[in-house]
């Protein structure tokens, strides 16, 4: 695989998965293991100076710091909620910027990334599609948003009283912020590679989540592709209700979708698919409807993920009562289907599911060099 330098302009390292680096590295005359030892520095210990990477050799060094950069997202503001959810809003050029989440909890600390700038597909209840789509992000992009929350979580990392011996703070990967990763599938499967690969990231594949809207013909081709774990956002248990909610539903309506899924675990020995189902107070919370999804997912591998709506300006939506999402649970759990309330955290930092970037047309602006734009802040 040839690795161009393009320009004048540094090739970022966090953009290449294995193969490509090690063309990389004996496109600039070193021998490829090297880029092992180069991953080490990079992921393993969160180097940037290449100068500082001791045991490589000088002149390689220098001609790495000639051609190559390790260049994360610049943070612009972090956030940090009172239940210990932390959410930064990142720069990734000098007109666009994202939004990660780090969650932790007692035994895991997951850290949910986006894969794009807005959203294209349009979900109704979720904010980051008020905004738009502006663009999908780098590989490197996507990477360096693990890179930066490892090294700054690093920092002042306190292990949790169960955690296991050399636990680092970030456990979980999950690509459930801004953006529809499998719209952006050709730089998402090389970083899910990078989050996985024993030299990159090493987290396990059952520890890394891509959540999906439905893209069908992209499922198949992700299964081909990567061993992840597979979320898919549900939300309704029929193609009337879910296209309403879902819109991609039209094109790739429940039937295909669920066969989608079952051919991926089949693919990949997975041993379930989540669903993910916010819960809409009158919408889609109904006991009878707990049921159709009975009728839809009893006998598969299958959990369902029940998530309260988190409120945005100028919803028409409102979240179910406890009461609800309790009763649609048990209804699940009687008739045999696996099903959680994911517990809703960093809220008072707009960090919860969809909520993130979700000011951008009327509340705070940044500036960001010369250009004024419109972020997800909480002002
Ligand atoms: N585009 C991907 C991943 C991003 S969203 C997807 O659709 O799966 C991660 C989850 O949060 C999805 O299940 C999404 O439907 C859900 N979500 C979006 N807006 C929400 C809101 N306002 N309240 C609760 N969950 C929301």
């Amino acid at each position: 695989m040839a690795v161009e330098v393009a320009g004048r302009e540094r090739i970022n390292l966090l953009g290449l998965e294995r193969p490509a680096l090690e063309a990389f590295v004996g496109s600039i005359g070193s021998k490829p293991f090297r880029a092992r030892q180069l991953m080490q520095w990079m992921y393993g210990r969160g180097e940037s100076r290449f100068e500082a990477m001791t045991d490589l050799a000088k002149d390689f060094r220098a001609r790495l710091a000639d051609c190559a950069q390790v260049r994360a997202p610049q943070i612009v503001r972090t956030q940090q909620s009172a239940d210990g959810t932390r959410k930064w809003l990142l720069r990734a050029d000098a007109t666009q910027a994202i939004e990660m989440v780090y969650i932790p909890e007692e035994s895991r600390g997951t850290l949910c990334i986006s894969s794009q700038v807005g959203c294209a597909l349009d979900c109704s209840f979720c904010s980051t599609a008020q905004q738009g789509f502006n663009r999908n992000l780098s590989t490197a992009e996507i990477v360096g948003q693990v890179w930066l929350a490892a090294r700054e979580l690093e920092r002042d990392f306190v292990p949790p009283p169960g955690a296991s011996p050399g636990q680092r703070p970030i456990t979980n990967v999950v690509l459930m912020g801004m953006g529809e990763p499998l719209a952006n599938l050709r730089n998402v499967v090389p970083a899910l590679r990078i989050f996985t690969d024993d030299f990159g990231f090493d987290i396990s594949r059952r520890r890394v989540t891509l959540s999906t809207s439905g893209l069908v013909p992209q499922i198949y081709r992700l299964a081909d592709e990567v061993n992840v774990a597979l979320a898919v956002s549900l939300h309704a248990p029929t193609d009337d209700l879910r296209s309403e909610l879902v819109p991609i539903n039209r094109k790739h309506p429940i039937k295909e979708l669920l066969e989608a899924c079952w051919h991926y675990l089949d693919e990949q020995n997975g041993r379930s698919v989540t669903f993910e189902y916010v819960m809409l107070e009158g919408v889609n919370d109904q006991p009878g409807q707990a049921r159709e999804l009975v009728r839809l997912l009893k006998g598969h591998p299958a959990k369902l993920n029940l998530i309260p709506f988190n409120p945005f300006p100028g919803t028409k939506y409102r979240r179910s009562g406890a009461a609800a999402i309790q009763r649609f649970r048990d209804e699940l759990l009687a008739h045999g289907v696996l099903a959680t309330i994911r517990r809703t955290r960093g809220d008072d930092i707009d960090a919860a599911c969809g909520q993130l970037a979700g000011r951008v047309q009327n509340r705070a602006t940044v500036r960001l060099g010369s250009k004024t734009i419109g972020l997800a802040v909480q002002t």
